[in-house]
């Protein structure tokens, strides 16, 4: 709940200034947009999402007559919470995960190491397998690092999810292609695989995760990214997704106190669904996305 503070805290100064006041001129609302701005840039928002994001704010304002209205200040506050609704992708029902198809679906987890997606695969193994009651396998390819492997073993297990036994000496594609197997053999809907996790993208990394793509076809490529890493996550996740076809985001230390921007400007950034919010260390701590609460939680 701390994540948005910052934000929280400059905007709703820039609010207090706009209610209480029963006529507002067009510079008063110029004043104000100045001061989001500001606050957003401040909050780690990349630049020409803020510039975005303000020009639709402006526009609507003057559009809706904000100044006539009956309480102007309200107006604003309206417009920029529908702003940053739309910027975190739209009102709705949050999207799911598409594991309709010949089982088993694979879902390829991919990102950097320590960004959390060991134990977000576990976490979505769980949340996969208590709310769509179906079976889930868990295996690790990260071959150059067997206690990688281990901890997803041990957090399968409290996920009480499947885990593909570890055998020394094979490759990634190699492990993917026994996965797969084992998956259909043993009646699973679900083989989630957890990719090698690098400290910096390279190319060996993105022909790995190519070629496991090749062979498991995933319904789901997700890219799991620190929210506290800022603009580094956001650079991560336009990189990833240049190279290996993605199909959305989970964003993990949602729970930590960070300032948010990278909430915002990934999705801006790559046009990916974020998916999901890792919210605690544990295995059950991982909320659905939902752009309102969300939107709701930065303007506090
Ligand atoms: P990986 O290297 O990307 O596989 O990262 P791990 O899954 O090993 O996670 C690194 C650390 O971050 C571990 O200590 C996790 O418990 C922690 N972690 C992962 N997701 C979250 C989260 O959403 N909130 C918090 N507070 N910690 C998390």
């Amino acid at each position: 709940e701390q994540m948005f503070d910052t934000l929280t805290e400059r905007l709703s100064g820039v609010f207090d200034k706009l209610t209480g006041r029963g006529v507002l001129s067009e510079k008063d609302v110029d004043a104000a947009l100045r001061e989001i701005r500001v606050a957003l840039l401040e909050a780690d928002v990349a630049l020409p999402v803020v510039k975005d994001f303000v020009a639709k704010v402006k526009e609507r304002a003057v559009g809706d007559d904000v100044i006539r209205a009956v309480s102007p200040g309200q107006q604003v506050i309206k417009l920029v919470h529908d702003g940053l609704v739309d910027l975190l992708g739209g009102e709705g029902e949050p999207e799911g995960l598409a594991l309709d198809g010949e089982p088993p679906i694979a879902i390829l987890m991919a990102g950097l190491q320590g960004s959390g997606k060991t134990t977000t695969a576990a976490k979505l193994a769980r949340r996969i397998q208590t709310r769509e009651k179906k079976k889930v396998l868990l295996a690790s390819l990260d071959t150059r690092r067997p206690a990688a492997m281990e901890q997803l073993q041990q957090m399968a297990q409290q996920a009480e999810a499947g885990f593909l036994p570890i055998v020394a000496g094979q490759t990634a594609t190699e492990i993917a292609k026994r996965a797969m197997k084992a998956g259909q053999l043993q009646g699973y809907d679900v083989v989630i695989l957890d990719t090698a996790g690098r400290t910096s993208i390279d190319e060996e990394l993105m022909a790995e995760a190519k070629a496991i793509a090749d062979i498991a076809k995933p319904h789901e490529t997700l890219l799991v990214a620190d929210a506290l890493t800022g603009q580094d996550a956001v650079e991560t996740a336009r990189r990833f997704h240049e190279r290996l076809p993605l199909t959305g985001l989970v964003l993990t230390r949602m729970d930590g106190d960070g300032r948010g921007g990278a909430a915002l400007s990934m999705r801006h950034v790559t046009g990916l669904p974020i998916k999901f919010l890792g919210v605690s260390e544990k295995v059950d701590g991982l909320d659905a996305f939902d752009a309102k609460r969300v939107a709701g939680r930065i303007l506090g």
